[in-house]
């Protein structure tokens, strides 16, 4: 017997995926997963961006489990999904395997999927091997209700930690990180409330500490450290992070900076623990000094103190800007979550920025960044979509387009020289005064390139796009009448679903 979804009878579920509309999450709902999808609604707010344009959202935890020690990734999804997220792990350096458990239509619907998953983390868990194994249910077992809930929480010392990642319900993979962020950091509350933790292998200071939510550049946190000293405070973990005991001291901390904006659920679990949460980041000059005010009021600290910090900091990161001027207009979209706040470094920078798009949601850790570049004139969107991206940029017509790939391939056919957002502008420095002048070469080098794209457009003029782009060797074999006919079947079938929807 085949599962299907309720409104259709001939479509089994196990064969369906991020192009299935609406149809997987009535499914899960219908399968009793409502709560979770209810609170990711709730966790992360849907907007014009509201099913995943880039990668598979399941990649961001993934990739967040994939680096942390002695932690065991198991997926439990389509084999397609599971070949392209493997994949793509290994593309970005994973030295790990993803473990996986596959399915039929029969294991799906008589249970036994989750039989075989309970019995994998049996098999896997081995303590002198893991401290924990992180189980992700992908789209079409989260739909059919594979119930990881139900998994042991540990078993032989081995924490077994379940999470749904469904495209229907995280938006972005940047959301996904948080998924499991969040998951971890519930768990480990649950394990400090119930008696003495491990200490981490990590360095241990007598100093109150911050902890960092949002992955950055390597050495972001020592650079956020080094401006943290003055006020007597020491930077804390990165959440998320790189093995489980540090889950334990990221909670012993004095306070949270949410320097990536979206860890809602982390954040959930810092409240819980009675942390305070600050948002913002130390870039340019504006934003680290008013990121250091923040972070001592939130301590608590002497304002004469805070005043000194700022004093240690400040004037380095004014010289900095300085020296690496950027002249030029640039628009900027991402779905990393850290967007905004290199379009305030761009802008100290010098650059004419009207436009900034985040495929992730507005929550207040970046509010304070979003009011401060519509102050300078920039647009700000959140949940901004691939269209919209494009849609900035040719009505703004920069100088230099910063972007996800389908925009920065966009922007190239335009002429329009295109750096990608992901690769080579947020794995950078960002933070103080080694930020301060991080972004300048890159982006003032791509804006130097204008004329060589220009002599390419120039080269290829002519060359065919759409329906006649490649190469042919008569002309293309166009048949508009097919066209026609198949789009009336799209109309006709589109309308069917409407008129269904209000019965
Ligand atoms: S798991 Fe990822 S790739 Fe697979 S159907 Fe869902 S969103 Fe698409």
């Amino acid at each position: 017997m085949t599962r299907t979804t309720p409104d259709t009878d001939d479509r089994p579920i196990e064969g369906q995926g991020c192009h299935s509309g609406d149809e997987l999450e009535r499914a899960a709902r219908e399968a009793g997963a409502s709560d979770v999808l209810d609170r990711y609604a709730e966790d992360y707010p849907k907007g014009p961006h509201d099913k995943p344009q880039s990668m598979c959202p399941a990649f961001g935890s993934l990739r967040v489990g994939l680096r942390m020690k002695r932690v065991a990734t198991v997926l439990s999804g389509s084999a397609c999904c599971v070949y392209g997220l493997t994949f793509v792990s290994h593309f970005y350096g994973a030295r790990r395997s993803v473990g996986y458990v596959p399915f039929s239509s029969e294991t799906l619907v008589t249970g036994k999927l989750f039989e075989d998953i309970r019995d994998s983390v049996h098999e896997m868990a081995d303590p002198d091997k893991f401290d924990a194994i992180v189980v992700t249910n992908l789209c079409v077992p989260t739909a059919s209700g594979v119930p990881l809930r139900l998994l042991p929480k540990e078993i032989n010392g081995v924490r077994i930690v379940g999470i749904d990642v469904p495209g229907f319900g995280i938006p972005t993979h940047a959301e996904a990180k948080d998924v499991l962020a969040g998951a971890m950091l519930a768990y480990a509350r649950e394990e400090v409330a119930a008696g003495p933790v491990p200490a981490p292998e990590a360095r241990v200071t007598d100093r109150p500490t911050l902890t960092l939510l949002g992955e950055m550049f390597p050495a972001d946190p020592m650079t956020i450290g080094a401006l943290l000293a003055p006020l007597g405070i020491a930077a804390g973990p990165v959440v998320p992070c790189r093995e489980w005991r540090e889950l334990y001291s990221a909670l012993d901390c004095g306070g949270v900076a949410a320097i990536h904006p979206f860890y809602t659920a982390a954040v959930r679990e810092f409240v819980a623990a009675g942390r305070p949460v600050i948002g913002s980041a130390p870039v340019g000059y504006e934003g680290t000094a008013a990121w250091l005010e923040a972070v001592g009021e939130s301590f608590g600290i002497d304002p004469a103190r805070i005043a000194e910090a700022k004093e240690a900091a400040l004037p380095r990161i004014a010289e900095a800007l300085a020296a690496a001027p950027i002249a030029g207009r640039i628009t900027l979209s991402g779905y990393e979550g850290s967007e905004l706040l290199v379009a305030r470094l761009l802008i100290e920078s010098g650059a004419d920025l009207p436009y900034v798009g985040t495929a992730c949601p507005k929550t207040r850790f970046s509010a304070e960044d979003a009011a401060w570049l519509e102050a300078r004139g920039c647009r700000v969107r959140y949940r901004a979509s691939l269209e919209d991206d494009v849609a900035a940029m040719q009505e703004f017509q920069p100088d230099l387009a910063i972007g996800t790939t389908p925009v920065v391939q966009k922007a190239k056919e335009l002429g329009v020289p295109g750096l990608y957002y992901t690769n080579l502008i947020s794995a950078r420095p960002l933070m103080g005064a080694a930020g301060a002048g991080s972004l300048a070469e890159v982006v003032n080098a791509a804006m130097a390139g204008k004329g060589r794209m220009d002599r390419m457009r120039a080269f290829f003029e002519g060359v065919g796009a759409d329906d006649t782009a490649g190469v042919w060797e008569g002309a293309p074999n166009l048949r508009p009448d097919f066209r026609r006919q198949h789009q009336k079947k799209l109309d006709k079938a589109a309308r069917a679903r409407a008129a269904q929807e209000m019965i």
